[in-house]
């Protein structure tokens, strides 16, 4: 973390757990675990349907309401579709993009996710954008390359202004609900060569305002060792941000540093 030049950021992703009528037991049990003083942005992500209730319920908690994947699109006639603008009038501030499973179960590319996080940044919302190797990549030893690919992609005609306001996850895809962690010299390996593409792209000064997170079985155990990496300035956490005193613990352990 370097909280000189960026901020550090808790993201959970709920993905397709959890009910709109959970979420205010869920934070009010949040609450109770919290800690006093924060040292970073808590979000949670949850699907669309359950932001009104996160909007309400996190504003006692300090926790800025997610969306988990928006369309493309801006409007009209696209049934199922929920556009960046709908998010950001029930109050969502922040939204994933590229999470793997969409890449996977939904065939989303690099260039759709491009459209996604430009959608949401016109309407001025953070995009989280997700990138992370399989695990057939790293053991070939191609995870640098593909990192570096889908950053570029990713960011294909975002200005240095809009960069800024994007939030990277690196989630090894490996890593993701399997219990299997990177350790945090590879986590760091890879953020510090996500901010060394943002470098080449962007500058410096840009480089060093962007907020990189690490996703793949955080947990309550292992947070503080990953979020004391210099380049990795928060966390993008599934399985875990199901749990309050869990999610409350990772949000504790960037008092560090
Ligand atoms: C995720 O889905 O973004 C994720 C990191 O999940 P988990 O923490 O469960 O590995």
């Amino acid at each position: 973390m370097n909280r000189k030049y960026r901020k550090t950021v808790i993201a959970g992703n709920w993905k397709m757990n959890q009910l709109a009528s959970g979420v205010k037991p869920f934070i009010e049990e949040l609450k109770e675990h919290m800690p006093k003083t924060r040292s970073c942005d808590v979000v949670l992500c949850t699907p669309a349907v359950m932001i009104p209730a996160m909007v309400k319920a996190g504003k006692d908690c300090r926790v800025a309401a997610g969306g988990e994947d928006v369309s493309k699109f801006e409007k009209g006639a696209y049934t199922g579709e929920i556009s960046a603008d709908m998010l950001a009038d029930v109050g969502a501030k922040y939204c994933i993009v590229g999470h793997s499973e969409r890449r996977e179960y939904h065939h989303e590319s690099d260039s759709l996710v491009n459209e996604k996080a430009k959608a949401l940044l016109a309407k001025g919302i953070a995009p989280i954008i997700c990138v992370g190797e399989s695990l057939e990549q790293r053991e070939k030893n191609l995870t640098m390359e593909y990192i570096a690919y889908q950053v570029c992609a990713a960011l294909s005609g975002i200005d240095g202004t809009q960069v800024r306001r994007c939030i990277i996850a690196y989630e090894p895809i490996w890593a993701i609900g399997t219990g299997k962690t990177a350790t945090a010299e590879q986590a760091e390996e890879v953020c510090c060569e996500i901010r060394a593409v943002i470098r080449r792209l962007y500058g410096a000064r840009s480089a060093r305002a962007v907020s990189i997170l690490y996703g793949g079985s955080m947990n309550a155990k292992n947070a503080a060792e990953l979020l004391a990496q210099p380049d990795i300035d928060g966390g993008l956490i599934g399985g875990a941000s199901l749990k309050p005193a869990d999610f409350a613990t990772i949000v504790a352990a960037t008092a560090q540093g």
